[in-house]
């Protein structure tokens, strides 16, 4: 397997580190600064045909081979910058299950960032087991009336649309009585309220609460019931290599520490992290190429997302290892890698899936 840039790659990269290169040190790249200015940078890497690489032209993407978008990763993590804001999962879900009018109308501005989204699918009690969902959307003439509440919904404090699910069929077994919808986040009947997360960040993510706000009936993804469908499409994205690109953030990571440590014993945790964000490098090289190959993945996505766990996670005992809890920064990298275990579902969650669907254990 040859992983050097073709031409076509490398003029791609070239363009790409020259942009980058008038930009370093002007977007912040964590807390509450790097969240407030998302939205901006979003905009800015697409308005400069960096954002949307692999998705279809018609909605505002590029249409170009996923390669693509790994090169963007690193070089966004070489540069120093913030990473792209991944949504891939919701262009995905909506792109899947939407009708043509419905794509034509949410996703060009879902793609260009001039329109924000959330994903409402948590509930206080519905994470692991989301089909337990209470959240219900009840039929009033040409809308739906949603009462309920979500909760861990990342960026709802700026999002003007949220992809939601909720229960419009109780009578039915309960994968089968959930449908999607596009809810407007700028109405009444909606409450937002932040949460404070462990590094101090306020503005990633918060809960929601729904009290008889409307969505018009022609607003629903798919038809009446077929939420679930589009929860799995989401949810299988949401652990996928696309965005997986963060392995090249790790690798940098991991080389900042080993300079930081030269001329003492480095300490075996970043010995081990090394090894883990080496392993998920080749790991999303094999998985690229199957995708270019034209094989696409279902369950295996858990491995993907159990491996970037891993190696976020012995990545952020590296940094802690080395920094201590002096060095803001890489305790933050440390504090956020906790976080990876749980988003998109939970590492048990994972190893569930691997054991039943791909290994075919169990009854
Ligand atoms: C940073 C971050 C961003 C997020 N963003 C969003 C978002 O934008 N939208 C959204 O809808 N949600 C979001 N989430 C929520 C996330 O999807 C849930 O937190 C996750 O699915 C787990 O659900 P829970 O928190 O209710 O935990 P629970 O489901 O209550 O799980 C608690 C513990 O029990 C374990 N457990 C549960 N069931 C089983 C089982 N069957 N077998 C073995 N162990 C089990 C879990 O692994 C976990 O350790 C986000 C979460 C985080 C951390």
């Amino acid at each position: 397997m040859d992983f050097r840039d073709s031409p076509e790659e490398a003029a791609f990269r070239d363009r790409l580190r020259d942009w980058l290169a008038e930009r370093a040190g002007t977007f912040p790249t964590s807390g509450d600064e790097y969240w407030a200015r998302q939205g901006e940078w979003h905009r800015a890497l697409h308005a400069a045909g960096f954002f949307g690489l692999s998705w279809p032209e018609r909605y505002g993407g590029h249409e170009l081979p996923p390669v693509y978008d790994v090169i963007l990763d690193e070089e966004l993590a070489r540069a120093g910058t913030p990473p792209r804001p991944s949504l891939g999962y919701l262009v995905q879900g909506l792109g899947r299950h939407g009708g043509e009018e419905l794509c034509r109308r949410f996703l060009p501005g879902m793609i260009d960032g001039t329109e924000r989204w959330c994903q409402g699918f948590s509930e206080p009690g519905a994470g692991s087991d989301l089909a337990s969902l209470t959240t219900t959307a009840t039929r009033d003439g040409d809308a739906y009336v949603v009462q309920g509440h979500k909760i861990w919904t990342s960026y709802s404090d700026v999002a003007d649309w949220c992809l939601l699910l909720a229960r419009t069929d109780p009578d039915v077994p309960r994968h089968k009585g959930i449908s999607a919808f596009v809810v407007s986040m700028h109405q009444p009947g909606i409450e937002q309220r932040p949460l404070k997360m462990m590094s101090g960040v306020t503005k990633e993510f918060g809960q929601v609460l729904f009290d008889g706000a409307r969505v018009p009936a022609d607003q629903m993804v798919g038809a009446p019931g077929e939420g679930w469908a589009l929860a799995m499409t989401v949810v299988g994205h949401e652990r996928e290599p696309a965005t997986l690109g963060f392995s090249a953030r790790y690798g940098k990571l991991v080389r900042q520490l080993a300079a930081r440590t030269k001329g003492s014993a480095p300490p075996p945790e970043l010995a081990w992290a090394a090894v883990e964000a080496e392993m998920l490098r080749l790991h999303v090289r094999r998985r690229l190429s199957e995708q270019l190959d034209g094989v696409s993945h279902g369950p295996e996505g858990s491995l993907d997302k159990l491996l970037m766990t891993w190696a976020e996670q012995a990545v952020g005992h590296a940094a802690l290892a080395v920094g201590g809890t002096e060095d803001p920064e890489l305790l933050n990298a440390y504090l956020y890698s906790r976080a990876q275990s749980v988003m998109g579902g939970t590492s048990q969650i994972q190893k569930n899936i691997i054991a039943s669907r791909i290994l075919g254990l169990g009854d």
